[in-house]
């Protein structure tokens, strides 16, 4: 997938002003031949009961974000959350909850405590990681 370095920032800067709590929001892009293209985070407020575990995105949230993506001929193109302590890797709720043939981003620390951000396409056999390959330029851009 790909992916704006501005908007690969943004995501790390969103996720660490998020901590302890799990970040989360919608992506927003475009389904190419050539993979995805991210052109937008729509972060919205996290729900879950025990948000330093998990996220439940606010559904009004998402329906703000597909709304803005229409606006601009775009569409969503999946979800991204942020684990604060552990790894950029798919938790069981994570694979539970997931929306078929979507995107996950998801910012994490590696072994050595490195912020890392992994990219998945979230199938109901399994997730399948994603090679992130990123775009220089100011061609990303964030809503609200
Ligand atoms: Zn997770």
């Amino acid at each position: 997938m790909f992916v704006p370095q501005e908007l690969a920032r943004e995501l790390v800067r969103l996720s660490h002003a998020e901590r302890p709590r799990e970040a989360c929001g919608v992506l927003v892009g475009r389904r190419t031949a050539r993979g995805f293209r991210l052109h937008a985070l729509h972060p919205g407020p996290n729900l879950h009961p025990r948000p330093h575990e998990g996220f439940e995105l606010d559904p009004g949230a998402v329906v703000a974000a597909e709304r803005e993506a229409r606006a601009a001929g775009l569409e969503r193109i999946g979800f991204f959350h942020s684990h604060p302590a552990g790894p950029p890797t798919p938790s069981r709720a994570d694979r539970e909850g997931a929306w078929p043939a979507e995107l996950a981003l998801i910012v994490g620390r590696d072994s050595s405590g490195r912020i890392r951000t992994c990219a998945y396409r979230t199938q109901p056999e399994g997730w399948h990681a994603l090679t992130l390959v990123p775009l220089r330029g100011g061609s990303g851009k964030r809503f609200a």
